[in-house]
C-alpha cells in the first residue's frame, strides 16, 4: 500500500527494507526460538544499519543520527517493526528512543553532551521512571508519590518506582518526583537525571514479565532511597516535569503504533504464505472464503492505522500536541495489531505456537501494548472526554418532556 510520505522518507524506507531483508530477518531466522538477544547480535546489527546508512533515522545530524525529524522516519518505524530484532539494529528501539527525544527537546547543551551523543552511538542506555507500586503513580499519574526535595545545590530523591523498561542495564534513569506539594502535581513534580550507579538507587528485581523470553529487555523495580543528585541533573523547567512528560509520551506512543503495525503486517504476510501453502479439505487454506476474509479485515484495519498515524504525526510535526488523535491512534492500532497477530497465529495452526517462526515471539510482544503507555480505556477517557466537549442540545429540541405538551 502506498501512503502519502515524502520522496525522502521512501528512499530511506527502502534503504531499512533492504536491510531487513539483507540482514535482519536472515538472523531472526537463525536465532534459537525464545532466545533473548544478546549484546553482541546488537552491536553486529548496529554495524550493517550504519553500512546501509540508515541508522538512528529520526535524530539530528549534530547528535549522530540522520536528521529525518519525526514525520519523515514514519515508515522507516514501521519497517524496522517486522522483526522484533529490526528497532534495535536501526537505533529506533523504545525506551531509548523516547528518551534520546526528551533530551533533545528538554536537555540543556551539557546534558545532551553528556548524554544524548552517547545514547544515539548506542553506548549507553536509559530508562524511564514513572510508574510506580500501588497506591502510586499508575494510569492515574497524578497519585505520584516519589518525592524531590532541594538541599543547598543538590535534589534529594525519594521514592520507589516499577516497570521501568531497561531498569537493569541503564546507565541513566530519568526519574518523576513531586518537587512541589502544596500544588496539584501537573504543576509540581519535576524530571531528574539520575545516574544509575548513584548511591541510593536499589535495583529491587526484573519484575518476572510476558514476553520477557524472546525480547531479553528488562523492567525493573527500583528504590530511590536518598539518591542525590546536582542541580545540573534537573531535566527541563522545574515543576514541569509533566508537561515534559507528556511531550515525549505523545509521540513515543505514536512510535509504538508505527513499530506494531510494521510488526502486524509482517504477521500477516507469513500468515498469507502459510495458508497458501498449505492444503486442506481440498484446496489451500488460503482458498477458503471465511479465513480470506479475516485476512481482509485485518488488512483493512492495519490500512485504517497506518492512515490514521500519518495524519497524527503530520499534526505534531506541524506543532501540535495532537493528544486526541494520539490517544485514537494508540487505543486502534494496539487493538487492530494485536487481533491481526493473533489472526495470524490462527491461520498458521502448531506453527503459530511453535517457535520456528516469529509469531508467538509477537504474541506476547503485542499483548502489552493495551497497556504500556497508557491503557485502552485511559485513552478512550480522553477521547470520550473531547467527545462530550461540545453536546449538541438543539439536535432534542424535538423532543416531549414530561409536562411539557408538544404542541
Ligand atoms: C511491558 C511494560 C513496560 C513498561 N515500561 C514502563 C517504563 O519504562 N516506565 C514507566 O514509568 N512505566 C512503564 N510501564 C508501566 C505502564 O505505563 C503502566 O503499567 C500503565 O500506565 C498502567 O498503570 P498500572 O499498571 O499501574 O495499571 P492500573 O493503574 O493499576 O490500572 C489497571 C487497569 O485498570 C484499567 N483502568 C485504569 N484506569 C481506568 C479508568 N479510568 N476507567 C476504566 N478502567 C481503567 C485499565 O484496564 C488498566 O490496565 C510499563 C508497563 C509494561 C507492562
Amino acid at each position: 500500500m502506498q501512503y502519502a510520505d515524502s520522496e525522502r522518507a521512501r528512499d530511506v524506507a527502502d534503504r531499512a527494507r533492504e536491510l531487513m531483508e539483507d540482514i535482519v530477518l536472515p538472523r531472526e531466522r537463525d536465532r534459537a526460538g525464545g532466545v533473548p538477544i544478546s549484546s553482541g547480535t546488537v552491536a553486529e546489527l548496529r554495524d550493517a544499519a550504519r553500512e546501509y546508512d540508515i541508522y538512528a533515522p529520526q535524530i539530528p545530524e549534530e547528535y549522530g543520527g540522520m536528521g529525518l525529524g519525526f514525520r519523515d522516519s514514519l515508515p522507516v518505524f514501521e519497517e524496522a517493526g517486522r522483526s522484533i530484532l529490526g528497532p534495535v539494529a536501526m537505533r529506533v528501539d523504545a525506551p531509548d528512543e523516547g528518551n534520546m527525544h526528551l533530551l533533545e527537546m528538554a536537555g540543556d547543551d551539557l546534558q545532551k553532551e553528556t548524554y544524548l551523543e552517547s545514547l544515539v552511538a548506542g553506548e549507553i542506555t536509559s530508562g524511564f521512571s514513572m510508574t510506580e507500586p500501588m497506591q502510586g503513580a499508575g494510569s492515574d499519574p497524578k497519585m505520584i508519590q516519589t518525592t524531590a526535595e532541594k538541599d543547598g545545590d543538590e535534589w534529594v530523591i525519594d521514592g520507589h518506582k516499577w516497570w521501568t523498561t531497561q531498569g537493569l542495564d541503564a546507565d541513566v534513569l530519568i526519574v518523576l518526583a513531586r518537587t512541589d506539594e502544596d500544588v496539584h502535581p501537573y504543576e509540581g513534580c519535576s524530571l531528574f537525571l539520575v545516574p544509575a550507579d548513584a548511591d541510593g538507587v536499589g535495583v529491587v528485581r526484573d519484575v518476572p514479565h510476558m514476553g520477557g523470553s524472546s525480547h531479553g529487555i528488562s523492567h525493573a523495580e527500583i528504590v530511590y532511597d536518598n539518591v542525590r543528585v546536582p542541580e545540573e541533573h534537573l531535566l527541563g523547567e522545574q515543576n514541569q516535569g509533566f508537561v515534559h512528560a507528556q511531550a515525549r509520551l505523545g509521540p513515543a506512543r505514536l512510535t509504538h503504533c508505527m513499530r506494531y503495525s510494521g510488526m502486524a503486517q509482517r504477521a500477516l504476510e507469513i500468515a498469507k504464505a502459510y495458508t497458501s501453502e498449505r492444503q486442506g479439505f481440498d484446496s489451500t487454506l488460503s482458498e477458503k472464503q471465511s479465513l480470506r476474509h479475516r485476512i481482509a479485515d485485518a488488512e483493512t484495519r492495519l490500512h485504517v492505522a497506518r492512515t490514521a498515524i500519518r495524519d497524527a504525526a503530520d499534526r505534531i510535526a506541524a506543532g501540535n500536541e495532537a493528544r486526541v488523535p494520539v490517544s485514537m491512534c494508540k487505543v486502534f492500532t494496539a487493538n487492530a495489531t494485536q487481533d491481526a497477530i493473533d489472526l495470524a497465529v490462527q491461520c498458521c495452526g502448531a506453527n503459530g505456537i511453535g517457535k520456528d517462526l516469529p509469531l508467538s515471539d509477537f504474541y506476547e510482544a503485542v499483548r502489552q501494548f493495551r497497556i504500556v503507555d497508557g491503557a485502552d480505556e485511559v485513552h478512550r477517557r480522553v477521547i470520550a472526554r473531547a467527545a462530550f466537549e461540545d453536546v449538541n442540545k438543539d439536535e432534542l429540541e424535538p423532543l416531549t418532556r414530561f409536562g411539557e405538551p408538544n404542541r
